[in-house]
């Protein structure tokens, strides 16, 4: 049984309760680790020697806060099997997925803002013969990072580097569900010799651990990846005390493809936009909208591709789909389906829970489902499933679709099939996400923008961005 330990002033240690929480590997249904259940205590441990660190870390030169991130980034790609292994036993997500996406980019993500920093610069103003002006961007302090099971430790330090690299100390809180590569980030922390208490990770309940960071008063920025109705308890905890706030929340993204759209691709790229990572990505195109008269085309050769996914055996490289990342879950995609027949979806394929023999047997899998038949507005449509499950509609033209696509109360991703350019750039213009994909899916460039609109959150991250909000801006004005 592995034991999870917290991260806290440069060491390892339980929860201060003595409390532990049964980890399940989704794939077996199995108790294989154990968590420790932190409260506030804990928290606020971690919080204190945050505070402590935060004048060491941020007086040191962005080169040498640089270096610790890059020594990270190796030693992550290092251990690159082993972190994969722990990635898809952890959350049920496929091995080969963890290997070839989640632990790359988790090292990516220390290398490219500890590069990234040593180029960060602030602007000047300059007022004709009167004054210039410049704007200091300090580091703000002690940050709170919370991130979610789905791409554990992928998003984890997507939040993490860049308010390292700015020069914050931080205090960060991995799901519940999926703390397990976390905790080995914590050792290779302590390997490269990061100063104690420049990061502290706190595992346990997001009641307990996640709602103490947002509370506690020394923490002044949080950075929240997760469902849209937590991010709401989180806004209404920390907007009255002014915290600054990057929520990035809940998808439904539509995917929409033109009947002048390169077929092939447009099919083999809806594949991976609706099951990868079984559906539980947050920029997973869960509505697929087809021009009527290449519809029954697209429907077909999609289909017959999504019957020939396999599922199984995450550790199995020939398995496209692992398994759901826990019963709750698995329990609410079934629910969403139920509902779906109720308003009158035909599923064209899927819509079983799939029940392996042996090992397997209490794992939590799901077939991949395609629903037909149901209007825009329907439930279905416009709440975040968050699984294996997508819609197929057909529709007449331009104005309709964005109609369709823009309806729900999200706006995080969409992707555009067509080759005509102008209207890629007029219907790109209209939809209401904050990331656009024209004739592509997930193409991650992460220098680029990426959050949401409406009730996909507030804020965005890469890039400069995240280094600014990372910062406090200050004006100074010197007159000439
Ligand atoms: P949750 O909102 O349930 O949890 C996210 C994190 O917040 C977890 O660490 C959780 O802890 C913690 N948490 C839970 N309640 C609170 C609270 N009251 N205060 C503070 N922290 C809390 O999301 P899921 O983990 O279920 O992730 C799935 C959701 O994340 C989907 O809606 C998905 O769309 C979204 N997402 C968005 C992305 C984006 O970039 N926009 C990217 C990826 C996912 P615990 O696990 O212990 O409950």
């Amino acid at each position: 049984m592995i034991q999870i330990k917290n991260y806290i002033n440069g060491t390892l240690v339980d929860a201060i309760s003595n409390q532990r929480l049964n980890n399940i590997a989704p794939a077996t249904g199995k108790v294989y680790s154990q968590l420790p259940d932190s409260d506030e205590r804990d928290v606020a441990a971690a919080t204190q020697a945050a505070k402590n660190a935060f004048s060491i870390w941020s007086s040191l030169s962005a080169e040498k806060r640089g270096d610790y991130l890059t020594q990270i980034s190796k030693k992550i790609l290092e251990k690159l099997e082993f972190f994969a292994q722990a990635e898809s036993m952890d959350s049920g997500k496929p091995l080969w997925l963890a290997k070839q996406t989640d632990i790359p980019r988790a090292a990516s993500n220390f290398k490219f803002f500890g590069t990234g920093i040593q180029h960060f610069a602030s602007e000047s103003h300059y007022m004709e013969e009167t004054a210039i002006n410049y704007t200091l961007r300090r580091p703000i302090g002690v940050a709170g990072c919370i991130s979610p099971w789905n791409l554990p430790l992928y998003l984890f330090t997507w939040k993490i580097a860049p308010a390292l690299a700015a020069g914050n100390t931080v205090v960060a809180k991995p799901s519940e569900l999926t703390p397990l590569t976390a905790f080995y980030l914590s050792e290779i922390c302590i390997e490269v010799g990061l100063p104690a208490g420049v990061l502290n990770i706190v595992h346990g309940l997001g009641a307990k651990v996640g709602t103490a960071i947002v509370k506690h008063p020394e923490i002044p920025v949080i950075s929240f990846t997760g469902g849209t109705k937590t991010g709401e308890e989180i806004a209404r905890t920390a907007g009255p005390m002014f915290k600054k706030l990057s929520l990035e929340l809940g998808g439904k993204n539509p995917y929409i493809v033109f009947n002048d759209a390169t077929l092939e691709d447009a099919v083999n790229t809806a594949i991976r936009a609706s099951f990868t990572n079984q559906g539980q990505i947050c920029l997973c195109g869960s509505r697929l909208f087809v021009q009527r008269d290449i519809y029954e085309t697209f429907k077909n050769e999609y289909l017959k591709k999504v019957k020939a996914l396999r599922v199984g055996n995450p550790a199995d490289d020939k398995n496209f789909m692992g398994a759901l990342v826990s019963k709750q879950h698995l329990e609410k995609i079934e629910s969403y389906v139920q509902l779906a027949k109720e308003e009158g979806g035909i599923i064209l394929t899927g819509g079983n829970r799939i029940q392996f023999p042996g090992e397997l047997s209490e794992g939590y899998f799901y077939q991949p489902t395609v629903i037909e038949g149901l209007s825009f507005q329907c439930r279905t449509n416009q709440e975040e499933i968050f699984g294996p499950v997508v819609t197929i509609q057909p529709f007449d033209t331009e104005e309709e679709v964005i109609e369709y696509a823009n309806s729900t109360s999200y706006g995080l991703a969409s992707s555009i099939w067509t080759n005509d350019v102008k209207r890629a750039h007029r219907v790109a213009e209209k939809i209401k996400t904050g990331i656009v994909w024209i004739n592509c899916w997930m193409l991650r460039d992460l220098r680029t923008p990426f959050g949401g609109m409406k009730s996909s959150g507030v804020g965005r991250e890469g890039g400069w961005e995240a280094l600014r909000f990372f910062t406090e801006p200050k004006n100074v004005c010197i007159k000439l």
